[in-house]
């Protein structure tokens, strides 16, 4: 092992800790220095951390941002979504591969770039787009792939791209990023003016039991989509024993087509604070952790800032708000591109230093959750409800949206629409009225909620975007009349394929199934079975999965299927002579044929 990397990981480790919970944030540093972690690497960080070697490995082959082959100095992750490919991302695509003369999962000869694909960046509104290293770069086309191929390969520098910045925080001193905030549309609960350290200040003046009374009060539910009632999450918490109790932000937003946390922590960090201090304080808890995704790392540098002021305005720490017993801080931790890291249990793991493989619930978090003491884990855009609950008062929230579901919600949108971006409106609206606000109006089908939502066709238009009918985390999808609605639920399928974690048999078997029938179907060679078959089988992954990803992964067919069956059934077959059409042999032969440059020789009978 070379002495360069046998110190510097002894001298990260002793930086960063060699407390388990910090292995992610080490074997993140090693990949940034050295471009991959090693065999070498992994047996410097199992020796210098106490940590099997297994172990350290099982977290490095888990993440997509962490690899064992090297990989050059500047790693471009240019973003495959269906959003992304809606806005032309193939044809960047290629051109990156004829820029660098290379394939994807390939490094130039010289070292320097490496050319990767990635899920959903958070950036659908303005792409396609790319991370450089850590440097988002939106709005790529084929002439702009020349400019950064160039300046990469001059500089090696990716934030030498960066040559005009976004609107509001984007162009801080901490973050200046091209990226956009896109907010068409302010409500009154998030993107309202908010006076900072007045919800605390108001907090302070209440006991935790009245905090949680609030937030029962204003029958506020998680944003996060499956709509929990927060204060009852806060109340089970407080109530369930333990030595410490913890806060989590989950700010992992990864479901494609969601980016509305982003412009969140951009625009509004200190209300998400506000929020996870007023719970740490409500439940009884001194320490908060933000999980935020790898792909904003760009936000950390300027984030870690705006705690750094809290701390010094006194809202963090010691005796927050003049208040015995309301100690709180907060840390951030960086997750490294695992879409399962969304879902509550994989993010604790993920933030204790694991593998982001999702626990069996119950436990729930509330009862045993990070370092399996009782845990409230809430979504970015809860928090801050939260603290404008407390802020403003409950009549006041409860007035914005409806009955059931009260207070805003901030939707990213993206696809066929005049404006796509960012809208907080109230609860309550229906899809038609929604898609007239963002110019979506000649829309035939809206997927609510990402690829784990539901797929919504004209019929539906008129239902309403609450918890009791359309219930959604955040992102909205809009295609028009001349999109592949099944080939859009294929790709939503490769999507969940690709982030399955693979620990349960239905997830990680089942979706390959589910596809492999759909694309029978869309070829053309599918028959009536084929959709019961198709109907059953979405139904065992859902019911026979262990975590919410694969309890959803079949939403894509299984919401088509429903909303979208003439689709289905004018690509079946019938065959004549009551033949299974399964096996298209002049389609199977196409390529052999194309390779080979002739024809197939014709047998007769003898
Ligand atoms: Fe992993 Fe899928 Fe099972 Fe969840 S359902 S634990 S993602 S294999």
């Amino acid at each position: 092992m070379g002495d360069d990397l046998q110190t510097a990981i002894k001298r990260l480790v002793s930086a960063i800790g060699a407390d388990r919970g910090r292995l992610v944030d080490i074997i993140r540093a090693i990949q940034e220095r050295f471009g991959h972690v090693s065999d070498s690497a992994i047996d410097a960080i199992s020796e210098e951390m106490g940590i099997a070697r297994v172990e350290v490995e099982g977290v490095v082959t888990f993440y997509s941002f962490f690899t064992k082959e090297q990989t050059g100095q500047t790693v471009i992750r240019l973003t495959d979504c269906v959003a992304a490919r809606m806005r032309g991302m193939e044809r960047v695509a290629d051109a990156f591969k004829q820029a660098l003369g290379i394939d994807f999962d390939q490094t130039t000869p010289n070292g320097k770039i490496t050319l990767r694909r990635t899920s959903c960046i958070g950036l659908c509104d303005q792409g396609p787009a790319a991370l450089c290293n850590d440097v988002p770069i939106t709005y790529l086309s084929s002439d702009r792939v020349k400019d950064v191929v160039t300046t990469i390969a001059a500089s090696g520098n990716p934030r030498d791209l960066v040559k005009t910045l976004g609107e509001g925080n984007n162009a801080a001193q901490l973050i200046q990023s091209m990226v956009i905030n896109n907010i068409r549309k302010r409500g009154a609960v998030i993107f309202d003016d908010h006076c900072r350290g007045e919800a605390i200040k108001n907090a302070a003046a209440m006991t935790p039991a009245e905090v949680i009374r609030a937030v029962k009060t204003a029958r506020l539910r998680g944003r996060g989509g499956a709509g929990f009632p927060t204060g009852m999450k806060w109340e089970f918490t407080r109530n369930a024993p333990g030595d410490r109790h913890y806060v989590v932000c989950n700010a992992d937003e990864g479901e494609p087509g969601t980016f509305k946390d982003r412009v969140i922590l951009t625009e509004a960090p200190d209300l998400v604070f506000e929020g996870m201090t007023i719970c740490g304080y409500a439940i009884g808890a001194t320490a908060g952790i933000m999980y935020l995704r790898g792909e904003y790392a760009y936000l950390k540098p300027y984030l870690d800032d705006v705690l750094a002021r809290r701390r010094e305005d006194g809202l963090l720490g010691a005796q927050i708000g003049g208040r015995d017993g309301f100690s709180f801080d907060i840390e951030i931790k960086l997750g490294a591109g695992a879409y399962v890291c969304g879902e509550e249990t994989a993010l604790i793991r993920s933030a204790e230093g694991g593998r982001g493989e999702p626990k069996n619930r119950p436990p729930f978090p509330a009862q045993r959750g990070y370092l399996d003491q009782p845990t409230v884990v809430n979504n970015v855009e809860t928090f801050c409800c939260a603290a404008r609950i407390i802020e403003k008062g409950t009549p006041w929230f409860t007035r914005i949206g409806s009955q059931a579901s009260t207070g805003t919600k901030v939707f990213s949108v993206s696809g066929d629409c005049r404006q796509p971006g960012i809208y907080e409106l109230p609860y309550g609206l229906s899809l038609r009225q929604f898609l007239a606000a963002v110019g979506g109006e000649d829309a035939i089908a809206v997927q609510v909620g990402g690829p784990s939502g539901t797929c919504v066709s004209r019929d539906g238009f008129d239902r309403i975007l609450c918890f009791d009918d359309l219930a959604t985390g955040g992102s909205m999808m809009v295609f028009g009349p001349h999109r592949d609605i099944l080939g859009i639920a294929a790709q939503f399928m490769e999507f969940f394929i690709e982030e399955s974690c693979g620990w349960c048999t239905p997830c990680r078997v089942g979706n390959v199934l589910i596809l492999e029938r759909l694309e029978k179907i869309r070829a053309g060679n599918g028959q009536v079975g084929d959709v019961e078959y198709l109907t059953d089988l979405c139904q065992t992954v859902k019911k026979m999965s262990r975590c919410g990803l694969g309890q959803t992964s079949p939403n894509p067919v299984l919401t088509t299927l429903h909303n979208f069956r003439a689709l289905y059934e004018t690509k079946l077959v019938e065959d004549p002579a009551g033949l299974v059409p399964a096996f298209d042999l002049t389609r199977a032969l196409r390529e052999a044929v194309r390779a080979q440059g002739r024809e197939p020789v014709e047998h007769s009978e003898a």
